[in-house]
């Protein structure tokens, strides 16, 4: 048996995810090649995700030439949530600049100070620790927003979380929960449907 130090750190999220485990990996503590690839695609489409966000909530885009007048009604708590995301995604690209996923899953840990819902925090992180937070983010950027592709719910109970959470972005083949992030294929989801139903 492979030790976990030879497992993509994506765990869970894991592109190349068995239903066992995360895919092994050459050397220790890093990503598969797969769950870099799709890191760095979330990590090109980030800036318009937060641009589709800053327009969400009512942010002046720059080239966008959208302006949306003061309201007086308290803000929504998903406008809030909306808030936190962007200054969370800007604490990121702070960190991350214009480095290639490839390149920054080599990062060593550093500290980065920041402030989230009035007290500061500070995250001793690893390159990898950044990258998964490219794709955290950017997936949380795309439910906020429903961005480019639109969410559909699957109705049974998470597997790991049990919370109602499963869906799939529509033509992806793969069901994921908002909640905790686990994964599974079409297929996956239609037997363990069935093994629910049979009460296992
Ligand atoms: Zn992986
Ligand atoms: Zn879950």
């Amino acid at each position: 048996m492979l030790d976990d130090d030879h497992r993509c750190r994506s765990g869970k999220q894991c592109v190349n995810r068995t239903p066992e485990a995360a895919a092994a990996t050459t050397k220790p503590d890093t990503l598969c090649s797969a769950c870099v690839d799709e890191i760095q695609d979330c990590r090109d489409r980030l800036g318009a995700a937060t641009d589709a966000l800053k327009l969400f909530i009512g942010i002046k885009v720059q080239g966008v030439g959208v302006k949306v007048s003061a309201s007086k009604t308290p803000p929504a708590p998903i406008n809030i949530a909306a808030h936190d995301l962007i200054t969370e995604i800007d604490v990121l690209m702070f960190r991350v600049g214009n480095l290639l996923v490839r390149d920054l899953i080599k990062q060593p840990l550093t500290k980065v100070k920041y402030w989230s819902a009035e007290f500061e925090q500070l995250r001793v992180w690893d390159g990898v620790d950044w990258a998964l937070q490219i794709r955290h983010l950017y997936r949380r950027a795309l439910a906020l927003t429903g961005f480019e592709r639109s969410w559909q719910r699957r109705h049974a109970p998470c597997r790991d979380c049990s919370l109602p959470c499963l869906g799939q972005m529509s033509g992806s083949e793969v069901v994921q929960c908002s909640n905790c992030g686990t994964c599974m294929s079409d297929v996956e989801y239609q037997n363990y449907c069935v093994e629910l139903v049979k009460g296992k």
